[in-house]
């Protein structure tokens, strides 16, 4: 036996530290225009580590534990544009191990900023296509592990239940009017989150539909529709991020998802600021683009005399983003036409 005290012992402090913590938010929105139809929204910004990747996180972590590829000394590495990273250098922490995030030049200043807060180190690459290799030779130089959240994301996670946060939103729901949504609407980015509430759907014979909003330049959408389509030569030129991918990651399993919609980067920068009014707080860009999504749907349940719940995800808050989608110059420069995306989205959430 190889070392089993310090093996439970950090598991102890990730379900210690799980037991301690509450259940995310199922935030209720009301459509005025849109009568018998209900919009909600799963709060993932309020985990401890602000998105969606705290779930994800945690279960990189147990996987990689109960495998033992992660021992006491074990140098941790992860490819990540950001979220992804901070919330591994948290329970990195926890643990007392060192965290590298290979990171793309251009990330946002306050993700590598939130990185460090939590403990982690930054490596940036320049070419963002080769935070994957610059990850295995990462850890081959270390002799540390590569968490590899592109690939370990879909299996990770428990599909069947655990509370992972499909089990936790059908439970959070079961009060609703409408207890089983219609549909839900999430992103992807590993493609995990889609994986996971897909099955657990299947699993336990919900008639819902679950749609995957995904930005226009990404390839996601492209191998949904062509699966001979595996990866874009000239990048994933989406600026929102945590989605969007410019090749078909492992962790993508398109057989689960019912429907793909492509959203414009434009129209998910003015949902997420028509949300973030609506909510009177800032939200995160791929918000965005589910919301955009979830008006389109919304629609069609209405031209088809539907009712019922839509469900989607609100997967971070905008602190993140005050020097991108909440910034005047960097709008202006790079936000395209999202002021009347803005309005459309506005006119959807508000009676006015
Ligand atoms: C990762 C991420 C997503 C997509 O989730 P996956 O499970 O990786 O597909 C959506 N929004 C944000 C902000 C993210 O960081």
């Amino acid at each position: 036996m190889k070392n089993r005290v310090w093996l439970n012992e950090a598991i102890r402090k990730i379900e210690a530290d799980y037991n301690r913590s509450a259940d995310t938010h199922l935030i209720r929105v009301e459509l005025p225009h849109h009568p018998g139809i209900t919009l909600y929204l799963k709060d993932e910004s309020s985990h401890p580590t602000g998105s969606l990747k705290h779930r994800l996180a945690r279960s990189l972590f147990l996987y990689a534990l109960c495998n033992e590829w992660i021992g006491p000394d074990t140098c941790v590495i992860e490819s990540s544009s950001g979220s992804t990273a901070v919330s591994e250098a948290y329970f990195a922490r926890m643990l007392g191990l060192r965290f590298i995030a290979v990171v793309p030049a251009a990330t946002a200043q306050p993700k590598l900023d939130a990185i460090r807060f939590q403990g982690g180190e930054i490596h940036m690459v320049d070419d963002p296509r080769t935070i994957y290799a610059t990850s295995s030779q990462l850890a081959a130089q270390t002799g540390g592990h590569y968490l590899d959240q592109f690939t370990f994301a879909e299996r990770a996670t428990d599909w069947r239940g655990n509370n992972n946060i499909a089990e936790s939103i059908y439970a959070q729901m079961a009060d609703e009017e409408a207890p089983v949504p219609a549909w839900v609407v999430c992103g992807a980015g590993t493609g995990g989150t889609s994986a996971t509430i897909g099955r657990f759907i299947r699993y336990q014979r919900y008639d819902t539909r679950l749609c995957v909003a995904d930005p226009v330049h990404s390839v996601f959408h492209r191998h949904f529709d062509d699966p001979a389509i595996t990866a874009l030569a000239e990048g994933c030129g989406s600026r929102i991020e945590g989605i969007g991918r410019p090749r078909v990651e492992p962790s993508f399993v398109p057989s689960v998802i019912d429907r793909m919609i492509a959203v414009e980067d434009a129209d998910s920068i003015g949902a997420m600021h028509a949300l973030t009014a609506k909510l009177g707080r800032r939200v995160g860009g791929s918000t965005g683009t589910n919301l955009w999504a979830c008006m389109q749907i919304a629609d069609e349940m209405a031209k088809a005399d539907q009712t019922g719940s839509i469900v989607t995800l609100l997967c971070d808050g905008g602190d993140r983003y005050s020097s991108s989608y909440y910034d005047e110059a960097w709008l202006a420069e790079c936000g395209g036409q999202w002021a009347g995306a803005a309005v459309r989205a506005g006119a959807f959430l508000t009676d006015g």
